[in-house]
This record gives C-alpha cells, sequence and structure tokens, in this order.
C-alpha cells in the first residue's frame, strides 16, 4: 500500500483519528510522526494515548525527551526529540528496551534520532492548511497497512 493522504479539520478530530488508530494497533507498534512545531504531533499522540485509556493529563515530553505511561497492561513511550543533541543520547537513556513488540512507540521528530530508532510501522506527516491539517500517512510494514486500510475509510 502506498501512502495515504486525509484532511483533519479541528482539534477534537484529530484526538479521534488518534482514537482509533489506538483502537487498530491495541497498545503496539511504532509510529513516527513528522512535522514542524504547532502542526498538531502531540495532539494526535493525546488522542492516542488517551484511546488507550490513559485518564491523565498527556503533556508534551519536550523537556524529557519521553513521557512513559502504563495503562493496564499496555505501555506507551511517548518521545519528542527536538531536543535531542545525538541520537546516541537515545542509547543512554535505554530506549532500546522501550522498542519492544509489546509496547507502543510514538515518535515526534524521528529525524533527529535517525540510524538510533528502527524502521517505524506507519509515519504521519502532518501540515498545517487553512483550518485544518493534512496528513501523510505512509505504511511501512504490515501492521501500518491494515492500520491505514481502516482508516482511510473512516476519515476520507
Ligand atoms: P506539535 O506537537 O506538532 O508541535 P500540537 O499538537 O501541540 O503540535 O498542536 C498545535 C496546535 O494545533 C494546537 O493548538 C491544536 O489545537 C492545533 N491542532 C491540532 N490538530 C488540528 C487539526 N486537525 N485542525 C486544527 N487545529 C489543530
Ligand atoms: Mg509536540
Amino acid at each position: 500500500m502506498s501512502e495515504i493522504k486525509l484532511f483533519i479539520e479541528g482539534e477534537q478530530t484529530m484526538q479521534h483519528l488518534g482514537a482509533r488508530l489506538a483502537e487498530l494497533c491495541g497498545g503496539r507498534g511504532l509510529v513516527f510522526l513528522d512535522g514542524d512545531l504547532g502542526a498538531g504531533k502531540t495532539t494526535l499522540s493525546r488522542g492516542l494515548i488517551r484511546g488507550l485509556g490513559h485518564e491523565g493529563p498527556v503533556k508534551s515530553p519536550t523537556f524529557t525527551l519521553v513521557e512513559p505511561y502504563e495503562i493496564g497492561t499496555v505501555r506507551v513511550f511517548h518521545f519528542d526529540l527536538y531536543r535531542l543533541e545525538d541520537p546516541e543520547e537515545l542509547e543512554f537513556m535505554g530506549a532500546r528496551d522501550y522498542f519492544q513488540n509489546d509496547a507502543l512507540c510514538l515518535i515526534e521528530w524521528p529525524h533527529r534520532g535517525a540510524g538510533f530508532l528502527p524502521k517505524p510501522d506507519l509515519t504521519i506527516t502532518i501540515s498545517a492548511e487553512a483550518n485544518g491539517r493534512s496528513l501523510s500517512l505512509l505504511p511501512q510494514g504490515p501492521r501500518g497497512e491494515s492500520w491505514c486500510a481502516v482508516l482511510v475509510q473512516e476519515f476520507k
């Protein structure tokens, strides 16, 4: 499957998209979130993490680099690599242990971790457009393809 394009209007719909992706992935996988500051990467992550059942706040991990969540048996690691100076820092943080098959990793600014990060299941690139956001979803494996097949039907 190739790239799919969606237009998502408003923060609520963005969070709803995240919640659907949460249901589809069941709290497992690796998702890259690309796009400028203010694109909506954290908003989409918030929808995903809440969609998995987290009830507290979902803050941007800009300063902490990673925020971990434990939601029942599901583990989520939400990264924001904007302030990462060298991909090697991820090694020092012990991030390799996070990229396991039974966890969901969401990564904002994935290019900053190039060379260290494994290949994702899905890359979502977001750009601001008028009163909404255009999203490009690029599946990079069978899991990502199956999620996208559903999302394109529901959000096109
Ligand atoms: P990023 O993490 O990419 O820097 P944020 O998620 O913090 O960006 O979002 C920045 C702003 O974009 C927020 O004010 C949010 O309400 C708004 N926003 C997010 N998604 C959408 C959307 N689909 N349509 C309109 N506004 C959106
Ligand atoms: Mg952000």
